[in-house]
């Protein structure tokens, strides 16, 4: 069995892979687009911030990668038809989907639940859980046309044991780990994967945001993360479904 965490990702591994990731523009998001990209796929960058989508796009075509995409989408607001826009340009385009990584997330506020703001408990579930559901049910039949397709939720340790103080973020992650296992389950007879993956301490905004006085030199860089991401979007994990694997 391989082990993810050291995983050495052959050059061509997503060669012809065409994968969606959201929260593309920053930290592990966009390490993880460009990675993919340097390995043969052709990405779908998906994110609330063009400009920041924009750069990233510019940074994969300067390596002379496959020429990305760009998919201005902002997942706390986006209604049915902005699913129905973006499905139908992937299938008009590519014609399925062999990759869908849940990247993107809101970290929320810091603070007790006797105190915590029912607006913003929303929006993070929303943009956590409810839009990662909403992404994949729309996905599923281009995903189903891939050879073999993989779909890779973020989770994240204080989605496996509650800790005080964070809140929405915490129980969000607890919902994907919930909602990649049961997916997985209801995929186990298909071509199609479902996996999460906890990235651990990397040094990215979201982090700074939640430990802003910690010694950053310490943390990992987004970089040294995308390895385990790598092998569950290449054929190598074609026969791994509903686990929950830690980056660090
Ligand atoms: P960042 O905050 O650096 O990046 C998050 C990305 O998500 C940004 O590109 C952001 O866009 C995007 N995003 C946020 N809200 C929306 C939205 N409504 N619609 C579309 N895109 C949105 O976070 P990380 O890179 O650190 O986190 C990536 C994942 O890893 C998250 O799921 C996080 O929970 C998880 N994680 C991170 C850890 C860490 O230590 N960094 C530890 C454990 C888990 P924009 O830049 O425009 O705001």
């Amino acid at each position: 069995m391989i082990d993810p965490k050291h995983y050495h990702a052959p050059p061509g591994l997503l060669k012809d892979r065409v994968i969606l990731v959201t929260g593309a523009g920053a930290g592990i998001g966009r390490a993880l687009s460009r990675a993919c990209a340097a390995h043969g796929a052709t990405v779908l960058l998906l994110g609330r911030t063009i400009s920041k989508l924009e750069k990233v796009y510019d940074e994969i075509l300067q390596d002379g990668h496959p020429q990305p995409a760009i998919c201005p989408m902002d997942l706390g607001v986006a209604q049915g038809p902005a699913y129905d826009e973006l499905t139908e340009k992937i299938d008009q385009e590519y014609g399925r989907l062999d990759g869908l990584v849940h990247n993107a997330s809101l970290l929320g506020d810091r603070t007790p639940i006797e105190q915590y703001d029912i607006g913003k408990w929303q929006t993070v579930m929303h943009v956590n859980v409810n839009a990662p559901f909403i992404l994949t049910r729309v996905c599923l039949p281009l995903l189903k046309r891939a050879k073999d397709a993989s779909i890779v939720f973020t989770s994240s340790g204080v989605g496996r044991t509650g800790r005080a103080y964070w809140g929405a973020y915490a129980v969000s992650k607890f919902a994907t780990e919930g909602l990649s296992q049961v997916l997985a389950d209801e995929l186990s007879d298909t071509t199609i994967r479902a996996n999460v993956i906890n990235p651990g301490k990397t040094r990215t905004n979201m982090r700074l945001q939640a430990y802003p006085a910690e010694d950053r030199s310490t943390l990992a860089q987004p970089e040294d993360v995308v390895a385990p991401y790598l092998y569950l979007l290449g054929p190598d994990s074609k026969d791994v479904n509903g686990e929950s694997i830690d980056c660090q």
